[in-house]
């Protein structure tokens, strides 16, 4: 089985049932785009995803994306290269985003395609084109003055919460906004915090610390900071994460040329290759999988390089020395020694867990043994499924000292190491191993 998790993005690209199907037998989670489209249509897709859930017999994680305190241009513009142009041509939503531009400010529009300098009260281009309405914008190395969580995010957000497994917070920027976040949607809610503004690339480890996991969302990121800044920043935050047991999801332009070509460029399947090699947790298709041509293939694709650099772990020394520090204390050297135990025995891992806690200081040791883990916490079994290497079951596993055989059979494993903390719960996390 593959450990590294794939997110994907829904939209029109994958309306149909099939094709959707085909897609969801290599991916894990579903990421719904609060960007675009309207309750209706995310609502329509949700009962998609629930049904293939089922008949795939597979968790399938729905994750909804916030659009957050993001400013986007209404109109459509024939772009001039050194023409300038009035604030008011390119009608930015809101209207007062335009407050937040200063003289000398870099603008970058659609992703960074196009480049505008504040001059004299108005933008020039720095390059030219065809410039499409609905296209988000950034000026470079500065927020703007607008609240973390929108009106329409706490609209979102009342949707969301009843509904989703998953949240993905657009445009941290301090870890207060986890506790705006939480304020709305409750505890249950796995909480993911996209690391995406030039604030949230100084306090990363603070929001590391509160969220349950991050997004490298290098998209808006790296117009946000230096973009020489971005591999380093996102290597660290892949490593901060594991240090808290969070996980870490790597977004933006994995695949982009497959939107459009059924053959990637180079550089990409590079790029997937050694984000499974640092460490990160899980790997994101966006406009790969919710606008392009090439879907299926895109998917395929990414699970076939993840599974071959996965094979090629022969690092997983350097994982384990990475957390040393960390392995002289009784909760930490279970783990460590279960792991060891496994690949001795070239068995598999089952980790019955209240809380995950366990599963999770097991998948951050890279094992090569597959981490089984049945939870009776609907919480902790979508919250495991965005871990590497982790397989959850949602279901009772007590007494669990008269069920390791019943457990076996259900994971469908000859043999297995169990690793538990007793009694279950009592966050004194694995203190038993049992073969
Ligand atoms: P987005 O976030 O696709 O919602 O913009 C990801 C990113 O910015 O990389
Ligand atoms: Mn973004």
């Amino acid at each position: 089985m593959r450990k590294t998790k794939i997110v994907v993005t829904l939209g029109p690209s994958l309306d149909d049932y099939d094709l959707l199907k085909e897609v969801f037998r290599f991916a894990n989670v579903a990421r719904f785009n609060f960007s675009h489209g309207s309750h209706r249509e995310h609502e329509k897709r949700l009962k998609l995803i629930r049904e293939l859930e089922e008949e795939l017999k597979k968790p399938i994680v729905a994750m909804a994306d916030t659009k957050g305190p993001e400013v986007r241009i209404k109109r459509a513009l024939n772009v001039e290269k050194g023409a300038l142009y009035d604030f008011s041509e390119f009608a930015f939503e809101p209207k007062d985003a335009v407050a937040s531009f200063e003289e000398g400010d870099v603008v970058f529009v659609d992703d960074g395609n196009f480049m505008f300098i504040v001059e004299n009260g108005q933008l020039r281009a720095m390059n030219g084109g065809a410039l499409k309405e609905n296209k988000g914008v950034i000026i470079k190395g500065k927020g703007f003055d607008l609240p973390s969580i929108t009106k329409r995010d706490a609209e979102d957000l009342e949707f969301i919460s009843s509904r989703f497994d998953a949240v993905a917070q657009s445009f941290v920027r301090s870890p207060k906004d986890y506790n705006e976040l939480r304020a709305i949607v409750g505890e249950d809610v796995v909480a993911v915090a996209k690391i995406e503004t030039k604030e949230a690339s100084r306090v990363y480890e603070s929001l590391v610390e509160v969220y349950d996991g991050v997004m490298v969302a290098r998209g808006d990121l790296a117009l946000s900071i230096p973009v020489e800044e971005l591999p380093s920043l996102q290597h660290r935050i892949v490593g901060v994460a594991k240090k808290h047991l969070k996980f870490s999801i790597i977004a933006t332009q994995l695949l982009e040329s497959m939107t459009s070509s059924p053959f990637p460029m180079r550089s990409e399947v590079i790029d997937i290759y050694n984000a499974v090699m640092s460490g990160a947790d899980g790997i994101m298709l966006s406009g790969e999988t919710a606008a392009g041509f090439y879907p299926l293939e895109a998917v395929r694709l990414m699970h076939t390089i993840a599974l071959k650099a996965e094979s090629e772990f022969g690092e997983r020394q350097a994982h384990l020395l990475q957390y040393h520090e960390h392995m002289n204390e009784y909760k930490n050297v279970i783990s460590f020694s279960a792991v060891n135990m496994a690949s001795v025995l070239s068995s598999s891992i089952i980790a019955p867990t209240v809380h995950g806690t366990t599963p999770r200081k097991l998948s951050r040791l890279r094992s090569d043994a597959d981490i089984y883990t049945i939870t009776p916490n609907k919480r902790t079994y979508r919250l495991l499924t965005f871990f590497y290497a982790v397989f959850p079951k949602l279901g009772d596993f007590e007494p669990i000292f008269e069920r390791f055989e019943e457990l076996k059979a259900m994971f469908e494993l000859p043999k297995a190491v169990f690793v538990f903390g007793y009694p279950p719960g009592n966050h004194k996390t694995n203190t038993i191993i049992y073969i």
